[in-house]
């Protein structure tokens, strides 16, 4: 059996994202998505509002997207969320507590990315993101899929969704029916999906533009502007 997780996922607890965990879940349902690993920058602070909204067949992994300081690194299935220092002390504080850890967009250089240690990282971590929806240029997931190759490292796909309806568009195929952490440390996960989808980027553009313009209607009104 092949279940399908989009394993980076953004909910409003990231301060890039308004998506409320209710929206989140209903988004990752229609999708079809057997599970979603809740990913928020830094926090574990939505990952139980979004299993409370969830539909019951919907596996919903508690997760961490890591601010290290070079990338960011996933910390999937951990209780707690790691300290944003170096990557392999943080590698180091998920396996202590029984996570996966996994490299997120490791070479997008338009954002943050890894340069150094990288054999030490590779030997370190469980896998490699190498399909990310939100990396612009497609030779940045391609580099993340030759680097996991070359170091014989687990795959896997994520939307790396900042609005519900980017939920989905990029995901991991799961063999089996067991946990989803044993199956990235298997290796029995593979990535499927957009890795390369603009929208996401114009939805976050269009996303400020409209909070700036309803905060000058809001102003004008509330001034008696429009009503004199
Ligand atoms: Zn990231
Ligand atoms: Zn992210």
């Amino acid at each position: 059996m092949t279940r399908r997780y989009d394993l980076q996922v953004h909910t409003d607890a990231s301060p890039c994202s308004s998506a409320s965990p209710d929206r989140v879940a209903a988004a990752a349902a229609d999708a079809g998505l057997d599970g979603i690993a809740v990913t928020d920058h830094d926090t574990l602070a939505n990952v139980d509002a979004v299993r409370d909204a969830a539909p019951d067949d919907l596996d919903v992994v508690p997760a961490v997207e890591v601010t290290t300081t070079e990338g960011h690194l996933l910390a999937l299935d951990v209780a707690e969320a790691p300290p944003q220092t170096d990557p392999l002390t943080v590698v180091d504080h998920v396996h202590e507590q029984g996570g996966v850890a996994v490299l997120s967009h490791p070479f997008d250089t338009l954002r943050q990315y890894y340069e150094t240690d990288l054999d030490a990282l590779a030997d370190a971590v469980d896998g490699v993101e190498a399909v990310n929806s939100r990396c612009v240029r497609s030779r940045f997931n391609e580099r993340a899929a030759a680097f996991a190759a070359a170091h014989d490292l687990a795959v896997t796909g994520g939307s790396d969704a900042h609005f519900p309806m980017e939920v989905g568009r990029a995901y991991t195929s799961v063999e089996g029916d067991g946990a989803l952490a044993d199956a990235v440390r298997d290796g029995c996960v593979r990535p499927s999906g957009r890795g390369r989808y603009l929208t996401g980027h114009v939805a976050t553009k269009f996303h400020q533009f409209r909070t700036a313009t309803s905060r000058a209607v809001t102003s004008l009104t509330s001034g008696g502007f429009l009503r004199r």
